[in-house]
């Protein structure tokens, strides 16, 4: 098949589209689901969406687009050693966060609060909910239409009561049974991805300090290496060869582990794959432990920054206000494609609410804000 390992995803024996398609002369089913992807309104959005620092307050930080194309280079890497399906790794990757909110996770978190009484708001679900029902592109169903394969990848978390709902994509969560391997690389390149790009921009932006960062091994251990091998560099080079090479260890250790524990246990297919009891792509324990004491301390020294807090603060006001704004003044909700359908009742509404604000960027959240509260929303904390 391809040269594909035989438990690689095949886009030939899919599981297929919720609507069935007439096949694409040039492309296999996983090349058109990403295509139809970059082709999305929420993708395009991606790019005024807070990675962490909030999308106005420079042009050097990474933003949800930019993380979404660095967590697909990092799956395509994995998945292309692996043998596994690249096209549909790139799929998932490229969507994994079509659902988030603005504003990063205190935007998420102040939704999920606002949607407490009306069924919560879990952004992984969120994007599923783009790419099946909310993008409108095509007169023939809503939504983008993907494959299960990639609908199954997108939706990393899932609560249970949201799962049963879902029909076949949800059925694992209350199985307890796994995603096919490329859905678990997509899973891992995104822990990569943003734990290396945030001390490259947590750097940038001072809040952290490379002297703390030696403090974790993984840092600790590049930039000595970097440092030895390069006395004469600047600091900034330092710390790209430093991240660089932090990238590489965990990727390669991530390709040899997996492809060890592949080797073991030789699924002769995706659905023994699925069935199996642990997942085949991970890291070693030494480097599993390595990453998330990185992950530890940014959460600890740059999320929970003082100055990183404060805008979490301005974001998470922001929401709540135009939550309950709207669930108000519905009609104050504008669409591409006319006014919003009429809501069935204050559940529906909510809905709606809770799909429009999470549909925002960043900055047409605070536009929003300013032009319904006739407040500013104090941008520059
Ligand atoms: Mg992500």
């Amino acid at each position: 098949m391809n040269g594909l390992a035989p438990c690689a995803a095949d886009p030939d024996a899919s599981r297929g589209r919720r609507v069935d398609e007439p096949p694409s002369r040039f492309r296999n089913e996983f090349q058109r689901d990403r295509d139809r992807i970059i082709h999305s309104t929420a993708f395009r959005r991606l790019e005024y969406k807070t990675q962490v620092f909030v999308n106005h307050e420079g042009d050097l930080y990474r933003t949800r687009l930019t993380h979404s194309l660095e967590v697909a280079q990092v799956g395509r890497s994995v998945a292309r050693a692996l043998q596994l399906n690249e096209d549909l790794t790139e799929a998932i990757c490229l969507a994994h966060d079509l659902g988030h909110t603005p504003f990063g996770h205190a935007g998420q978190h102040a939704l999920n609060d606002c949607m407490r009484d009306f069924g919560g708001f879990e952004h992984n679900l969120q994007s599923l909910r783009v790419v099946d029902e909310l993008e409108e592109k095509y007169a023939q169903f809503r939504g983008l239409n993907l494959t299960f394969e990639s609908r199954e990848g997108i939706l990393k978390h899932c609560a249970t009561r949201n799962a049963r709902a879902l029909g076949d994509v949800g059925r694992r969560f209350i199985d307890g049974t796994q995603p096919g391997l490329e859905a678990q690389i997509a899973n891992l390149a995104d822990e990569i991805a943003y734990n290396n790009h945030d001390v490259d921009d947590g750097l940038r932006s001072g809040l952290i300090s490379q002297k703390g960062l030696c403090e974790v091994e993984l840092f600790g251990r590049h930039h000595h290496g970097a440092r030895r091998e390069h006395p004469g560099a600047h600091d900034r080079i330092i710390v790209y060869e430093t991240i660089r090479r932090m990238i590489g260890h965990v990727v390669h250790d991530l390709i040899g582990h997996s492809a060890q524990a592949l080797a073991a246990a030789a699924p002769a297919n995706i659905d023994e794959v699925r069935v199996a009891k642990e997942r085949y792509i991970g890291m070693s324990d030494d480097v599993l432990r390595a990453h998330r004491d990185l992950k530890r301390y940014l959460h600890a020294e740059l999320y929970r920054h003082p100055k990183v807090q404060r805008m979490s603060d301005t974001a998470d006001r922001t929401i709540r206000w135009l939550f309950a704004h709207y669930l108000a003044e519905p009609a104050h909700m504008s669409s591409e494609s006319g006014s919003p359908a009429s809501a069935a009742g204050p559940d529906d509404l909510a809905r709606q609410v809770a799909d429009y604000i999470a549909g925002m960027t960043d900055r047409f959240a605070f536009g929003e804000y300013e032009r319904w509260s006739g407040q500013a929303a104090s941008r520059h904390s």
